[in-house]
């Protein structure tokens, strides 16, 4: 520094060093300190009177900030260097006083005009309230993530819990709705079906993470008779109602439509919510609903739906808790009337995704009312869905011997009497290793099973079965679960099960289910319309001959793909395997031959997860698969049979 004081203005220059909010130490060869500007002496406590003529690491002592080890400053290396050197991100200064403070630094060598290394000079900036700042961030990203873990693991267990005996509700209502009943009873029956499937919507939608955070709840365009909704709505509550000693009223102003074009299912979570919540909070008088016209615009009809009720209101400066997430407006209410506090939460989100919005008025002890307004396309009643036919029991031409493994008694029940009622034999075994057990000794056509079940869940269970099958007899397996998230099909599928039934299991859902699987005997269910049968004969079904025939028309194309496909495994290039995978499984979907589409999809999957040994394998099993019907295709004369 002294020696360039000659060339440069030394006053001038100190000046601006001085000024400098970063602090400025220089050191001789031997590292003994020469130099130190006012901000050097702020950061490290030490007066510059102090500090010259002492070793910088007397002043400057550095340590790691996590294991408060001591860092040396490898003074020799950074006159060494031609380039400056910065500091690890980790490393502490101690201050004179003891405290510690987080630094950015960067070290350069000095030279004398004849280019002679004369020294260092180090020029550092106290950071400590950026990383503090970072730390805090960090720590409550940290906590929010991990609050966001536990609140996705509660739900997820909450859906087990809570679908499995819904399960069994479900089971219980369809096999009574089999046996004769009177025309109220039915009546009954259908409702508190509906009503259980109107609950299961509900915690599909609450469980539904990727939906509820990404704001992606689809919301349905169908046509509906709203007349119909909002009297099933009705008969919903007219019981809890009744028990209240309340009156349910439902006011419907003539000039609503009947057919409206909209999301029946959504509209009716809304209302049952807001009706829900009416009765939950109403002593004694009444709770109405009432719809009516607000008006037309765009071709649209804008209806407002009220429910009002008589109970214990809510006071003024509530309101604003409202629509809330988790919020309820006093929490003794939690404690003397239960409820989540999602409720109008969903509801607002709901109603404001269908274009619309949502308020309420109240009057602590009057009552309250909750509205909104929506606006529906029109419907003619031509387009309304037809009803769907109950289902009809018949016993199986065919009865086949079933082992249905299942750890809740409930759900044992229900799936071993609805697969008798069918006709079938039926085995239980109440978890992985007695159903292991009970496969060994006997020959079954199909296995249902449960995932989660104590001693050996059942992704166990049929992976031993699938070992011990190996090259041998194989058994379907339906995969049945209550964690019903999106993707799930696949991950059961790529575990090696054929299918996958959601819990809770319907009736009609089973037995379709259980027919297809038996039906093909093959790997997996098949919706499609051409699929080998055991015998290796191509089988249509539904009379779609037609498909024979353009897949027939589709193989040169097929055959050019499968080449790329091919070269692209070879080449361990799973990217493209993946890309010309599922351009065959779109083709194959097209042409609806479901087990082809089904075999590439397995390839695509095993592509997407990036294990080449699975793909090639699949790969290679696909091949032989493609080669039978290719041989069938050619021999298609004697190969069809129609049922
Ligand atoms: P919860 O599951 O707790 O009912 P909601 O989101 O549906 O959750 O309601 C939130 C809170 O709003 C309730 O806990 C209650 O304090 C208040 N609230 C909702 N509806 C009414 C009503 N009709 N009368 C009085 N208070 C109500």
């Amino acid at each position: 520094m002294a020696e360039q004081s000659h060339t440069v203005d030394y006053g001038r220059m100190t000046a601006i060093i001085n000024c400098m909010g970063d602090g400025v130490i220089a050191t001789d060869v031997s590292g003994i300190i020469n130099y130190m500007n006012s901000s050097a002496e702020q950061i490290t406590g030490w007066q510059q009177q102090e500090a010259l003529g002492r070793e910088l690491t007397a002043v400057f002592s550095l340590f790691h900030a996590e294991t408060n080890e001591p860092l040396p400053l490898p003074l020799q290396e950074i006159m060494a260097a031609g380039e400056p050197m910065g500091l690890m991100p980790e490393t502490m200064l101690r201050c004179r006083d003891g405290s510690g403070k987080y630094l950015s630094a960067s070290c350069a060598s000095i030279r004398d005009a004849r280019g002679k290394v004369s020294g260092a000079v180090i020029v550092f900036r106290d950071i400590t309230r950026r990383k503090k700042a970072e730390e805090q961030l960090l720590k409550a990203k940290e906590a929010a993530e991990a609050a966001n873990r536990a609140k996705s693991e509660f739900l997820a267990n909450m859906s087990h819990e809570i679908r499995t005996p819904i399960n069994g509700i479900i089971g219980m209502i369809d096999l009574t709705l089999l046996t004769p009943l009177n025309s109220e009873q039915r009546d009954n029956l259908l409702t508190a079906k509906k009503c259980a499937d109107s609950l299961l919507l509900i915690i599909n939608d609450i469980l539904d993470f990727s939906k509820i955070e990404a704001g992606k709840m689809k919301i349905e365009a169908v046509p509906f008779n709203l007349r119909e909704l909002l009297g099933e709505i009705m008969k919903t509550h007219g019981v809890s109602a009744q028990k209240k000693g309340l009156k349910l009223k439902k006011r419907l102003d003539a000039s609503v439509p009947v057919f409206l074009i909209g999301d029946p299912t959504r509209l009716r979570q809304v209302i049952d919510n807001l009706v829900n919540n009416a009765i939950k909070f109403t002593e004694q008088g009444h709770v109405t609903l009432s719809v009516q016209k607000t008006g037309e615009r765009d071709g649209k009809v804008h209806l407002q739906f009220a429910v009002s009720d008589t109970g214990i209101g809510i006071e003024r400066h509530m309101m604003g808790k409202l629509f809330q997430s988790f919020s309820q407006v006093d929490s003794s209410t939690t404690r003397k009337f239960g409820g989540t506090g999602l409720g109008l939460v969903i509801s607002k989100q709901l109603v404001e995704k269908m274009g619309g919005s949502i308020w309420a008025h109240s009057e602590p002890g009057m009552g309250s009312t909750f509205a909104f307004s929506l606006p529906f396309l029109p419907a003619e009643k031509s387009v309304l869905p037809k009803e769907q036919e109950p289902v009809k029991l018949f016993k199986v031409s065919r009865p086949r011997t079933i082992l249905v493994v299942e750890d809740d008694r409930v759900n044992q029940e229900v799936l071993a009497r609805l697969l008798k009622e069918r006709g079938h034999r039926v085995d239980v075994a109440d978890n992985g290793l007695e159903a292991l057990a009970m496969h060994a000794a006997n020959a079954y056509d199909l296995i249902l099973m449960d995932i989660q079940m104590p001693q050996m869940d059942g992704i166990e269970a049929a992976a031993r079965i699938r070992e011990r099958e190996r090259g041998g007899r194989h058994t379907p397996i339906v995969a049945l679960t209550a964690f019903a998230l999106q993707g799930d099909r696949e991950r059961f599928l790529s575990l090696g099960m054929d299918e996958y039934l959601p819990k809770p299991i319907r009736m009609e859902e089973l037995y379709a289910m259980v027919d297809r699987v038996l039906s093909t005997g093959r790997q997996a269910a098949f919706r499609g319309h051409v699929s080998l049968n055991a015998d290796g004969e191509l089988v249509v079904t539904d009379n779609k001959e037609g498909a024979i025939t353009e897949l027939a028309a589709h193989l040169p194309e097929l055959e050019a793909l499968l080449v790329k496909l091919q070269e692209a495994c070879a080449e361990c290039d799973l990217e493209r395997t993946e890309l010309y995978a599922h351009k065959m499984k779109e083709l194959f979907f097209t042409l609806e031959a479901e087990e082809l589409k089904y075999a590439m999809f397995k390839i695509e999957l095993a592509a997407r997860r990036g294990n080449s040994n699975d793909t090639a394998l699949l790969l290679s099993r696909f091949q032989d698969l493609f080669a039978t019907y290719k041989k069938v295709l050619c021999n298609r004369r004697e190969g069809i049979c129609v049922f």
